[in-house]
């Protein structure tokens, strides 16, 4: 029943179609009254999670969060989906909070914010409070707090153990975006809620494209990227305040709407450029990591950084601020060796050798990221312990066709840099001696020989490039260690005898990337309506004072500017277009899209959105022998494992076989895939829009589904 009611919220209210990774089954268990865990990624729809079971039980659910800053967005946002939410916090008069009580009194509000001090405020009088009405649901956002373990402990969450003792009959939902085994271990047990049901979902960011490009040139390259990207949101980070200050005047005096954004500016100014920013006044914030905690803004397209984060869990943090509204956005970090020598004098903590070495470790880390050659998401999700395989299609390195050049003359020289110096030193000595470095550093009996300074017509940056090209073909080895040195291998030998010719990197042919909102181009929108939407959604942003993706996201506007509603209900089909906004603004987003349909001569393509698979009849296969043995298997009752092992083929085959008879319709889906993991593949499947590759589907649901789950969905799509 509950289920029912809350898919129907889902639609009528928030005006989506489906629920997406585990939100269903969160949804299912705090109905049930229990407690939750709930890991997921930004912009995974971790609210809604709370938000649907606060709308469909009876009394106030009460949401703790540590940012005071996002509660007026998170309550504007409730509102315009029509409902009663507020929030209580400091920046009241004590005569607005008296409304509010008198409102949750009444039960008038469905959803109350809080920041966890206020909670616990003047002894246990709030809880004392809402002992006196009917609570009928905690969440506490941002849950990773209550854990020193974690990057942003914060003491007051202690203080929430409270609410499990007082309130034991009511159920705790506890969400973060970054938790480890030890700190999610943490949370369970700070907030006695050691029963809690825990979901972890991926931490892909499928729709985030990472891209790196080398750190030479980088403001004549940042210019043409900005310059594709003038009508989209971005946050540009730099290390110094200087560097913001600079570049953002750079930016603006070539015409580009940018301001700074650092701890050194006064509050005033600070306010007021986060403002203009997610109002949508100015597109650019140029801004040191100092931006971004407490930042909502759904439609940030793009996070480029002009220089090296600190560490991998910096630079997801960072990144992960593009593309909350899942649409396809971008990361792009310019990077070079020399940032990384930099950082070392930051990363070192005076005094404390063991925490020193833990953060050089990190930033190392980071700079194997900005010269890695195979695909980065793997990179980045095996950082963080997920299993994923080699090629996402959505990263620089997996789209990219590397060029190669006869290097074989440039090989040489690297090598034999590496052989005249006995093998001894690491790739900034080797680069600095083949330029012919005149540095203190360089040995005085090395700059008397032959080959030192026989590379200075290559750039230091195109050294290291290379050399990395050279080490990953196994040319050259780097060794372990605090002091890693270059040696040489068993290949390097027939290349310094010139016997063998190297292939390297053509360094100048990089291809760039073809650039579009949505992956999949079988629809294409029409990118001049999209900015007419724009237009009518910041008038109505300006009107009630909210920032514009709170009137529609970016993605709902794309949807219209695909599938050109015609009319009302057309209109409600959009994802994003529940009954409120549809009353709201309907009308007018109508408007502009029919006007621009009447000029353009086009009609209603809603038809495209629910793509109708019609069903055809069971099709006998005549599939070969071997396929027909596996079904006979299966019908026979055994697994997948036992009739590979019978077989003696892989896994992998046995599960094709079996996914074509899912596409004959000779196997039912239920036979192979559990029913409460169908949902959620086929929504992973269709938000993807990816029938071809199966990696970013396995990224995105994670390590509770498999490839063969998958596989056996996807064929359904082949009826
Ligand atoms: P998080 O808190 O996990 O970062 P949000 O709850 O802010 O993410 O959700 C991110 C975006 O995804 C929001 O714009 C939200 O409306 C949207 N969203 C959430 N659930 C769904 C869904 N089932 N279908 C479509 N969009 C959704
Ligand atoms: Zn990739």
């Amino acid at each position: 029943m509950s289920l029912t009611k809350a898919k129907e919220i889902l639609k009528t209210q928030f005006g989506y179609d489906e629920f997406r990774l585990n939100q269903q089954q969160i949804i299912e268990t705090i109905l049930s009254q229990k407690d939750c865990l709930v890991l997921m990624p930004t912009g995974g729809g971790k609210s809604l999670c709370y938000q649907i079971p606060a709308l469909i039980s009876d009394g106030l659910t009460v949401v703790i969060s540590p940012l005071i800053a996002l509660m007026k967005d998170q309550v504007d946002s409730l509102k315009s989906y029509g409902i009663e939410a507020a929030f209580l916090n400091s920046t009241q008069t004590s005569r607005e909070q008296v409304e509010i009580f008198q409102d949750i009194r009444n039960g008038k509000l469905k959803l109350l914010y809080v920041a966890p001090e206020r909670l616990l405020q003047s002894g246990d009088l709030f809880i004392e409070f809402l002992k006196s009405v009917k609570v009928s649901l905690f969440a506490i956002d941002e849950a990773h707090c209550i854990s020193s373990w974690g990057h942003d402990f914060r003491p007051e969450y202690l203080q929430l153990a409270k609410l499990k003792r007082n309130f034991p009959r009511i159920p705790i939902i506890a969400l973060t975006a970054t938790a480890d085994k030890l700190v999610r271990q943490d949370i369970v047990e700070k907030l006695e809620i050691k029963n809690a049901a825990v979901f972890v979902s991926s931490f892909n960011r499928p729709n985030i494209f990472y891209s790196v490009e080398p750190k030479r040139n980088s403001y004549s390259r940042l210019l043409t990227y900005l310059e594709k990207r003038q009508n989209d949101s971005g946050i540009i980070y730099c290390l110094s305040r200087k560097s913001v200050e600079n570049l953002a005047e750079d930016l603006r005096s070539e015409g580009f709407k940018a301001l700074p954004y650092h701890a050194g500016l006064d509050k005033e100014t600070r306010d007021k450029n986060q403002d203009l920013f997610l109002q949508d006044e100015v597109n650019i914030i140029v801004a040191t990591i100092a931006f971004g905690m407490g930042i909502d803004k759904s439609n940030v397209r793009y996070v480029v950084h002009c220089d090296l984060p600190k560490n991998i869990e910096s630079y997801y943090q960072e990144t992960g601020r593009a593309g909350r509204d899942g649409l396809q956005s971008e990361a792009l970090l310019f990077f070079s060796w020399g940032d990384v020598t930099k950082l070392r004098d930051f990363a070192t903590v005076e005094g404390n050798a063991n925490q020193s070495e833990i953060m050089l470790k990190k930033l190392e880390t980071m700079g194997n990221f900005g010269e890695l050659r195979t695909c980065r998401r793997q990179f980045l999700l095996q950082y963080f312990g997920e299993d994923s395989d080699g090629h996402c299609g959505n990263c620089d390195n997996c789209n990219t066709v590397f060029e190669r050049i006869d290097g074989t003359i440039i090989a040489q020289k690297a090598l034999s840099a590496v052989y005249r110096t006995n093998q001894k030193f690491g790739v900034n000595y080797l680069i600095d001696f083949l330029r012919g470095s005149q540095a203190k550093t360089i040995r005085e009996e090395h700059k008397q020989l032959k080959t030192f300074g026989i590379g200075a017509d290559i750039s230091k940056d195109d050294w290291f490039d290379y050399f990395k090209d050279l080490i990953s073909q196994g040319l050259l080895k780097k060794t372990e260690g605090d002091y890693p040195t270059i040696v040489l291998t068993e290949k390097s030998n027939k290349v310094l005898r010139g016997e063998e010719k190297v292939a390297l990197m053509d360094l100048k042919a990089k291809e760039p990337k073809k650039y579009s909102l949505v992956r999949d181009v079988s629809h294409p929108y029409f990118a001049d309506l999209f900015e007419e939407l724009k237009k009518v959604r910041t008038a109505f942003a300006k009107r009630e004072n909210v920032p514009p993706y709170i009137i529609f996201s970016d993605a709902s506007l794309v949807e219209m500017a695909t599938f050109l509603p015609h009319d009302l209900t057309e209109m409600q089909k959009i994802s994003g277009v529940g009954e409120s906004k549809l009353n709201r603004y309907g009308q007018e987003f109508l408007h502009q899209i029919v006007k621009y349909c009447v000029e353009n001569d086009l009609e209603s393509r809603i038809d495209f959105k629910i793509p109708k698979r019609e069903r055809k009849k069971t099709r006998p296969s005549n599939l070969n022998g071997t396929y027909t043995e596996s079904l006979r298997l299966f019908k026979a009752g055994k697994n997948i494992s036992e009739i590979a092992k019978i077989r003696e083929l892989t896994r992998n085959t046995i599960e094709n076989h079996l996914a074509k008879f899912i596409s004959t319709g000779e196997l039912k889906l239920e036979e192979i895939v559990p029913k409460h993991k169908i949902e959620p593949i086929r929504q992973a499947i269709l938000e993807l829009n990816e029938t071809n590759a199966l990696s970013p589907i396995k990224e995105f649901l994670g390590d509770n589904y498999s490839y063969g789950e998958i596989k056996a969905v996807l064929a359904t799509f082949e009826l």
